[in-house]
């Protein structure tokens, strides 16, 4: 039998990181945990660090490594220089990037400049920096290989078809605990109920970014970049029951669906195995396989992008290319921390994001110290509109 493969999780702490865990303990030859890391929580990190038994452990603040250090009895790193060397390890055979925000983008370039085939949740650092990241994935052979549940889905289906019959890909949105609603209706929504997400347990960023469609967005521009597809040929439609993850239309009309229940572990294993499929549902008591007659009715529609106008927010930052995407990504993190924190209402979200847009300068993008400054610059005006 092969050497276990060497596991890396970045935000190990996270729903990702945690799901990734699971995933990975129900195969104890197939992977070996050498590396995990997180940011604050030392606590949960001293449960996991009991449990799988890493190498070596990171946190990113110093105070939380501190603290750790106490609870574990072993030396714990912390900055970000501790962890893209976490990302780069010897022993990471596959370094599984699943931090939240910008700060997964340092991390995601190291990992791939090591040549190291990355499984990446952190859609952020793609939608900054695809393009780069993509062409040094390519140099160095280092594979990347989506979790994003739409990705995953895309990821199968592109593999049925060669690439002169893809008519044009489709990404499904569940559309959120506010699908239908009016844009007077959004102007009352609390942090507590667009937390609510009806089919998804995320992390608190990633849960209001489905809620104002962001997500959709920053996905659009994720795919763009994985794959390689003109933005004119990646697609969105509403469907809440978030039972087809995506879509692949061909030359000829036909359209074909991946489906599958919505959880996470699924994507993960996929990501985790490929060329390979784990057999997660015998492994894993609480994963479901699919029963289409229990799922009942699938509905899809168009979304509605002037309620929710964050797709084509995305879809212009991504038309403009250069740091644009950088920009509009880093004023995200701020102005969805601003909702969290009940600074702004939900619709300023977009109506300041929008005002970015319109305010950031276009700026090519050379290197990673280009896309940081960009994602500086995105920073500063939202926070300045939000002063
Ligand atoms: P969570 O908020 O649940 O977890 C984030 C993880 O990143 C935690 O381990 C956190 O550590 C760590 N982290 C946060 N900030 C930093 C930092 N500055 N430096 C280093 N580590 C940091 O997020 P999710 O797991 O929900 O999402 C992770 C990524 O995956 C996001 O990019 C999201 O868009 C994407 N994704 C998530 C899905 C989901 O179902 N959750 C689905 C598809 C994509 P600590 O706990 O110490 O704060």
């Amino acid at each position: 039998m092969a050497d276990p493969t060497g596991i890396v999780i970045l935000g190990a702490t996270g729903s990702i990181g945690r799901q990734t865990l699971e995933v990975v303990a129900a195969y104890p030859g197939r992977f070996r945990v050498v590396g995990l890391s997180a940011n604050t929580n030392a606590e949960k990190m001293a449960e996991l660090v009991a449990r799988h038994r890493p190498e070596q452990v990171v946190m990113a603040e110093p105070q939380a490594a501190d603290r750790l250090e106490k609870l574990y009895g072993k030396p714990v790193e912390s900055g970000r220089g501790a962890l893209v060397r976490m990302a780069t390890l010897e022993a990471a055979d596959l370094v599984v990037v699943a931090v939240v925000g910008q700060a997964g983008l340092e991390p995601v370039h190291a990992a791939v400049q090591a040549g190291k085939n990355v499984a990446i949740a952190n859609k952020e650092s793609l939608v900054m920096a695809g393009e780069l990241i993509m062409k040094t994935a390519r140099a160095k052979n280092a594979r990347i290989l989506p979790v994003d549940s739409e990705h995953a889905a895309v990821h199968q289906l592109l593999a049925a078809v060669s690439p002169n019959q893809i008519r044009r890909v489709v990404l499904t949105a569940s559309g959120g605990p506010f699908l239908g609603c009016s844009r007077k209706e959004l102007l009352k929504v609390t942090a507590k109920e667009a937390l609510a997400h009806p089919n998804w347990d995320m992390g608190a960023k990633v849960t209001i970014d489905s809620a104002t469609l962001m997500n959709k967005g920053l996905e659009v521009i994720e795919a763009r970049w994985l794959f390689g597809l003109p933005p004119g040929q990646i697609d969105v439609v509403i469907h809440p029951e978030s039972i087809v993850h995506a879509l692949l239309e061909t030359v000829d009309g036909a359209v074909i669906a991946q489906m599958a229940v919505p959880d996470m572990r699924g994507p993960i294993a996929y990501a985790l195995g490929t060329p390979d499929r784990l057999d997660l549902p015998e492994k894993i008591e609480s994963f479901q396989r699919l029963s289409l007659s229990k799922a009942g009715k699938l509905t899809f529609e168009e979304p509605d992008d002037e309620t929710f106008p964050a797709i084509q927010l995305c879809r212009r930052a991504l038309q403009r290319g250069g740091g644009v995407p950088a920009a509009l990504s880093a004023a995200d993190e701020e102005v969805v921390a601003a909702f969290l924190d009940g600074r702004i209402r939900f619709t300023d979200i977009t109506d300041m994001l929008a005002q970015v847009l319109d305010r950031i300068p276009d700026k090519p993008i050379a290197s990673l110290g280009d896309v940081l400054e960009a994602a500086r610059q995105g920073s500063d005006l939202a926070r300045k509109l939000l002063t």
